[in-house]
């Protein structure tokens, strides 16, 4: 059977009520959409970024990891087009002062998709259609017009910045990465087809910020930037191949090269959304249309979910040509060109870029996690379905009683087991409370110490999903829970 999706509200209460998430800046009534990651929130999102690297950078032999920094040289993001063209669209309201982004508007009450429109095109549309403020429903609204979504700051005067010392946070993790190029080409054994990952903060100044932790002014990234060879004639085609927007339009050999790229990463994301437990009935793949790819792409796939507000992007996969290191190459001087080892052959590679939001993982595997169960004795539990890989606390330990020996027993387990990774003990209160306490925040296993653990040195292992109870001897316990739960 499979279970109703949980409400926003449901998973915000759960999150806040367990020290999961809350808001940033609690004690001063809030922050700006910001949240903070508690004790479990910050372990499962320190799982996934484990468990995601693990997958991508250390099980695989042609992709390695970077670590770059948030300030990269000014002149990078005027190379990389965010100067020019990392914008949306946004209106005011007159009357009640709040921001509205344009498409947002527009997409809401015509069911119509206005990007890539001229500012005066979109106004129009606007106050031809009465649209009304979302907040205070006035039509008193100003012009649109564009909005950088990059964060700025001063530098001192002494260090090396903008020609107006402004300095950007990086808006994402990606051009971090193309700037290593050419340092992992000079002083590694990188041979193409390679990739290069990075998992780290970005921070955009989003106008629209909501949704719990979907759409946030600083959040993180987990992306590849993936460099291959180029389809074959591409010096020579270069121009042509460009001028078309989608590689549906380019000859066979060419748009073939790139879609075995395109193949063999979408096994790898389905393959990613299984490993972190996501509910593969809401993730669906959907195609850019060739009018929406953005500047530098000839083709895009998202990978969008069923999220409780309905579905949205939660991962891309983007063909970028050899756009970023072209641009690179022109804006530092620096060539960033591969020579084949075999072939003698140099070339600009091309990217494929895998990419995966670190908040809108977390928010997608509670999603697919939450249950609000009906147990048969009338009464209900909360339970979150996690991976054990996911779950914060790996086995929690519970003395029946706080005496006789038993919470001794219990703590020597529990030391042994931490192998596993974060486990807990628990002595506090009736069995069955302790019981849901760890099924809220997903853990796997419990394990009871009572007194029959002093006769025969057995403990009853209770499941989070079925709830059926075993008993194990203590000197067996490692074995079980590892081929059962952790292997
Ligand atoms: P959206 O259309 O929702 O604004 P986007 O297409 O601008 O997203 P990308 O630039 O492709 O997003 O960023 C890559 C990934 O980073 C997204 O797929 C998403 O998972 C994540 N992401 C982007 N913006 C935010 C944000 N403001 N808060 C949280 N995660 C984000």
């Amino acid at each position: 059977m499979t279970k109703p999706m949980p409400t926003m509200q449901q998973i915000q209460s759960l999150c806040k009520r367990r020290g999961i998430v809350s808001l940033g800046s609690d004690i001063y009534g809030g922050f700006g959409n910001t949240y903070s990651y508690g004790p479990y929130g910050s372990q499962i999102k320190k799982n996934i970024k484990d468990l995601w690297w693990k997958n991508f950078v250390e099980n695989r032999s042609d992709i390695m990891g970077i670590d770059g920094d948030i300030f990269l040289h000014p002149k990078a993001w005027e190379a990389s087009g965010h100067v020019a063209g990392f914008n949306d669209q946004l209106i005011d309201c007159k009357d009640c002062k709040a921001r509205i982004r344009a498409d947002h508007l527009v997409e809401d009450s015509l069911k119509m998709d206005c990007e890539g429109m001229s500012d005066e095109a979109v106004t129009k549309l606007i106050k031809d259609n009465n649209l009304q403020c979302p907040n205070c429903k006035s039509e008193n609204l100003t012009e649109a017009r564009k909005f950088n979504l990059m964060f700025k700051t001063e530098l001192s005067k002494t260090a090396k910045a903008g020609d107006d010392n402004f300095v950007y946070l990086r808006p994402e993790t990606a051009q971090a990465i193309f700037l290593e190029f050419k340092n992992v080409v000079d002083n590694t054994r990188a041979k193409v087809p390679f990739g290069l990952a990075q998992i780290g903060k970005a921070f955009r100044n989003e106008i629209t910020p909501g949704n719990f932790i979907f759409r946030q002014l600083e959040f993180e990234q987990m992306e590849i930037e993936y460099f291959f060879s180029p389809p074959k004639n591409w010096t020579e085609n270069k121009e042509k191949l460009m001028s078309l927007g989608h590689i549906n339009d380019w000859d066979e050999e060419s748009r073939n090269h790139i879609n075995a790229q395109f193949d063999a990463w979408s096994k790898d994301i389905d393959n990613w959304c299984e490993i972190v437990g996501l509910d593969s009935k809401k993730c669906h793949a959907i195609e850019h249309a060739p009018e929406k790819l953005s500047h530098y792409s000839k083709r895009t796939f998202d990978i969008e979910f069923d999220f409780p507000f309905g579905q949205k992007e939660l991962y891309g996969c983007a063909y970028r040509t050899d756009f970023d290191l072209s641009q690179h190459q022109k804006f530092s001087g620096k060539k960033l060109e591969y020579r084949d080892p075999q072939t003698n052959e140099v070339y600009t590679p091309h990217v494929l870029e895998p990419t995966f939001g670190l908040g809108r993982t977390f928010l997608a595997i509670l999603t697919s996690a939450y249950e609000e169960e009906k147990l048969e004795d009338g009464t209900s539990r909360t339970v979150l379905h996690l991976k054990p890989a996911i779950a914060p606390v790996k086995v929690a330990i519970l003395p029946l009683m706080k005496k006789d020996g038993l919470p001794e027993i219990s703590k020597e387990i529990l030391q042994d087991l931490q192998s596993f990774g974060a486990c807990e003990y628990d002595e506090g209160g009736q069995i069955g409370k302790r019981y849901r306490r760890q099924d809220e925040i997903g853990t796997p296993v419990c394990i009871t110490v009572d007194y029959d653990t002093k006769e025969d040195n057995t403990v009853t292992v209770r499941d989070r999903d079925t709830m059926k109870q075993e008993r194990i001897k203590i000197s067996d316990l490692k074995t079980y829970l590892f081929t059962k739960y952790f292997g």
